[in-house]
């Protein structure tokens, strides 16, 4: 073979394994944001307005994942906008606290309440807050869905999210609903914190990284949300057939 030949073989063999390493380079952590989702008529949360809260944001990053360092207020955007799209395809009317990387106040009372002023002026039946867990020990692990002390229906609804959430989830760890004291969950509708799972815990940190578990996430809640509109009545607990 020539060395001119040689020459180009050579260069021609560069410049595919760049094309290649340029192929297998991997994708920004933060995928683009969806289009809008379609709200879907007929469904089963037909009629129904839902809030759907990013936690955190800005300034605020929340908890850290433990291995890649990634801010909990990025996970928990991603999974809220996998849970618009699948109330919105369940019939649902989503109200949104943000779409972007942002706070409404570095007062985190004044941030909160402006979360709040959208379900209240939006006429929002019932709020869902995104969140990710943290633990000292790593072993700490499974989704927990909080609601208010002492408020009935946001107990219901808790308790069927997090039932959905096990049966589609499968968690190492299966936790039950629990009364948590949080500002996001103040207003007199069904509301809920949903701590989506642990940031602590390498497993289940590597699967709330993926869009794929993230998807899970919003469907269990989302039939958990349609499993409690079917078990209540305009606020009314059903009677059970005999
Ligand atoms: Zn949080």
């Amino acid at each position: 073979m020539g060395n001119r030949l040689k020459r180009r073989l050579i260069l021609l063999a560069m410049m595919s394994m760049g094309l290649l390493v340029l192929a297998v380079a991997p994708r920004p952590a933060q995928p683009a944001i969806p289009a809008r989702p379609v709200q879907q008529s007929g469904g089963p949360l037909d009629g129904h307005i839902i809030l759907v809260d990013a936690g955190h944001g800005g300034s605020d990053g929340g908890a850290r994942a433990k291995d890649s360092g990634t801010w909990e207020k990025d996970i928990n955007l991603q999974t809220a906008l996998a849970l618009q799209s699948a109330l919105a395809q369940s019939g649902a009317q989503v109200l949104m606290t943000r779409e972007s990387d942002m706070e409404y106040d570095r007062n985190k009372r004044a941030d909160l309440t402006a979360r709040l002023d959208i379900a209240r002026q939006g006429g929002a039946d019932l709020l869902i807050s995104v969140h990710m867990n943290e633990y000292r020990s790593r072993k700490e692990a499974g989704p927990q869905v909080f609601y208010r002390k002492n408020q009935e229906q946001s107990r219901l609804l808790a308790g069927a999210i997090q039932a959905a959430m096990i049966r589609i989830l499968q968690p190492a760890k299966k936790r039950a609903a629990m009364a948590g004291d949080y500002f996001m969950l103040s207003l007199d509708i069904p509301s809920v914190l949903v701590e989506c799972g642990f940031l602590s815990n390498s497993n289940e940190e590597a699967l709330l990284l993926t869009e794929d578990y993230r998807q899970k996430v919003a469907q269990a809640v989302t039939e958990g949300v349609i499993e409690y509109i079917s078990l209540t009545d305009g606020g009314q607990t059903a009677v059970s057939m005999p």
